[in-house]
């Protein structure tokens, strides 16, 4: 079984992210792709919503799709998310599975710095999708890994989870940037409402 894994914050998930995973789906005919939630992020600042929050909100987006699923490894191991620690866990369980890792293009450039990312490249393959703002500069990158990335086209995005957390704060509707379900969820629990946190 071919499994892409679409890992991010999800603060909050977006259509930008699903249609990346769509497009890997169908670009590398893999046969499921599982979103996950990172507990703490690399290089990032703290999340605006809880990880159950941001996992419920990926669990509503990924729906019924038989070819989707959410994974909490991540957020039940806790901590700072390295990849490489999730793929040698997911490894060790799924010994049959061939696993992906979709990633944007502004990741892309940004994987020589990966923890592991020479072990990485060994035992995965990067799927990289287009984004509006970052230009994939797969030439810039050491060999070892030019042969383990593929780039995959995809109707250009042009939404952040940073834009619409800034969108809901000043009052703003983030309607048909996220999944209807997500938006419900957003408004009925006001996560990103400024004066509830
Ligand atoms: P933030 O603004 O909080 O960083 P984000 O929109 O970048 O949020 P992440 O959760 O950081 O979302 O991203 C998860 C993955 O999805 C990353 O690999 C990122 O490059 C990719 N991604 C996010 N938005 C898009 C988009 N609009 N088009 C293509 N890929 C995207
Ligand atoms: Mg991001």
């Amino acid at each position: 079984m071919k499994v892409g894994i679409m890992g991010g914050t999800f603060d909050p998930v977006h259509i930008g992210h699903m249609l990346a995973a769509e497009a890997a789906l169908q670009g590398c005919t893999l046969d499921e792709v599982w979103f996950m939630p990172s507990h703490i992020p690399p290089h990032k600042h703290e999340a605006g919503a809880g990880g159950d929050e941001r996992l419920q909100m990926v669990e509503l987006a990924v729906g019924t799709n038989p070819a989707f699923r959410t994974l909490d490894i991540e957020l039940v191991r806790g901590g700072v998310s390295y990849t490489i620690d999730t793929i040698r866990e997911l490894r060790a369980r799924y010994t049959e599975h061939e696993f992906f890792f979709i990633i944007g293009a502004d990741m892309v450039n940004f994987l020589t710095q990966w923890h592991g990312i020479e072990e990485l490249a060994q035992v995965l393959t990067f799927i990289g999708v287009g984004r509006p703002g970052s230009v994939i500069r797969k030439e810039d990158l050491p060999d070892y890994l030019q042969e383990k990335v593929v780039l995959v086209n995809m109707p250009q995005v042009d939404i952040s989870s940073t834009d619409i957390r800034e969108r809901l704060a000043a009052g703003k509707s983030v309607r048909y940037m996220v999944h209807d379900l997500v938006n419900e969820y957003i408004q009925r629990s006001g996560i990103y409402e400024p004066d509830t946190r």
